[in-house]
């Protein structure tokens, strides 16, 4: 009898994980995922934005 699930390794691969830390900077292209809240691009300084988009 087989008991292994196939789908056991999806777990550790998922990129839409943290929906709400994902930036874009205009100026340089840098793209940036953090859990924290960003503002500035930390590559030129420039404002990013934030390009995920919460459901509500
Ligand atoms: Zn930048």
């Amino acid at each position: 009898m087989w008991n292994t699930p196939m789908s056991r390794n999806l777990t550790t691969i998922d990129p839409y994980r943290a929906s709400t830390g994902y930036y874009e900077c205009h100026t340089c292209s840098f793209r940036l995922t953090t859990d924290e809240r960003v503002h500035t691009c930390p590559e030129c300084g420039d404002p990013v934005r934030n390009i995920a988009v919460p459901r509500e």
